[in-house]
């Protein structure tokens, strides 16, 4: 059989520090809500799990969600808002493509006196008052820490990595992905007992620039790698691709992120070595007991919701309170936690393969 080194199965797959939310139930409240996703081609998170989640979970707050996706176009993504604002929505729920266009819908809402939260992405520099997500720079810890512990297991000495980093250009979390890897990364390889050989930008996150952007990455170090840093599941199947038409795939660790459909399966098939698991039901769940609370004028931890302090590097005035939620390693030793979390049906995971 293939060498698969790619999949790595660690018996207990580093943990989140993040702790979970206490939870807790805000009851009922009405009215309109709206929620503008960003794209469905960054990621396969937003039709698989934000969209449907986001709307079970604001329907069961007794909210009447309008959930749309805005297809990677800033201009839709504002004309969206604006009808929703038009349609007299309490609360605008906006995973942004881009902060300054976020920024610009939550001026925009502002005026018009509807409160924004800012999900998953956070706009920096806006003015929306809160913030869920999750502990986005300790997401890029576990990927760089699951990614040494893979090729420790693997006995590689003195390993050459490749980072593949989101769309550091316009969302913040690729940002913290990236800090999160380097703090893990950049101490050991000051010690020599790695080499960052090369580090990219999948700019925009846009997947379709992926395999060129990795391909150069692979070609500029003749192909000569042990490790690819990738920001997520679509990045590293991209990355996945090209190590295929050398005959490495299964050869090299990669990580991942969003435990999507086709990322589970590369782990199962031993070309991807970890994904991290972040549990979108709960991210759903926390932004409808936000948007209730809001919209009712409460203060959030009356309903048990943990809010802390945000930073806003481009804005110190920007008064932001966040909930980070914990994300979850996940490698072939424990794909069934996803399962067992009701993410995904042993069924969709194994479908095809
Ligand atoms: C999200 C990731 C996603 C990426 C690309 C990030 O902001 O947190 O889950 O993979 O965007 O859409």
């Amino acid at each position: 059989s293939a060498d698969i080194t790619g999949a790595c199965s660690l018996d207990s797959p580093p943990m989140s520090e993040a702790k979970m939310p206490e939870g807790g139930d805000a009851g009922k409240a009405t009215g309109k809500v709206g929620v503008i996703l960003p794209d469905t081609t960054s990621s396969t998170r937003y039709e698989t799990y934000d969209a449907p989640l986001l709307e079970e979970a604001l329907s069961a707050a007794g909210l009447t969600p309008d959930i749309q996706n805005a297809q990677g176009d800033i201009n839709k993504f504002t004309s969206l808002a604006q009808n929703m604002i038009g349609a007299g929505v309490k609360v605008l729920i906006i995973d942004s493509i881009d902060a300054a266009s976020g920024a610009g819908v939550e001026k925009q809402a502002d005026e018009a006196g509807v409160p924004v939260i800012d999900y998953d992405r956070v706009n920096l520099g806006g003015t929306a008052p809160y913030y869920v997500s999750f502990d986005n720079e300790d997401v890029g810890r576990l990927q760089a820490q699951t990614l040494v512990d893979c090729l420790d297991a693997s006995g590689a000495e003195n390993p050459n990595i490749i980072m593949m980093n989101g769309g550091t250009d316009v969302d913040n979390n690729a940002v913290l992905f990236m800090k999160g890897a380097h703090a893990v990364l950049d101490p050991l390889a000051d010690e020599g007992k790695l080499t960052i050989t090369q580090e990219a930008t999948v700019k925009g996150w846009k997947v379709e620039n992926a395999a060129p952007t990795f391909q150069q990455a692979f070609t500029a170090v003749n192909g000569e790698v042990d490790g690819v840093l990738a920001a997520n599941d679509d990045i590293a199947n991209a990355v996945i691709g090209v190590l295929k038409t050398n005959g490495l795939d299964g050869s090299v660790v990669v990580t991942g992120q969003d435990a999507g459909v086709q990322g589970l399966q590369n782990i199962i098939t031993g070309t991807q070595s970890m994904t991290v698991f972040k549990d979108v039901k709960l991210e759903a769940n926390a932004a409808a007991q936000l948007a209730i609370a809001v919209a009712a004028g409460t203060d959030p931890a009356d309903a048990g919701l943990e809010l802390a302090p945000f930073e806003d590097p481009e804005a110190p005035d920007h008064d932001l309170q966040a909930l980070l939620l914990p994300a979850q390693v996940i490698t072939q030793a424990n794909v069934a936690d996803v399962i067992d979390a009701g993410a995904l049906s042993a069924d969709e995971i194994c479908q095809g393969i």
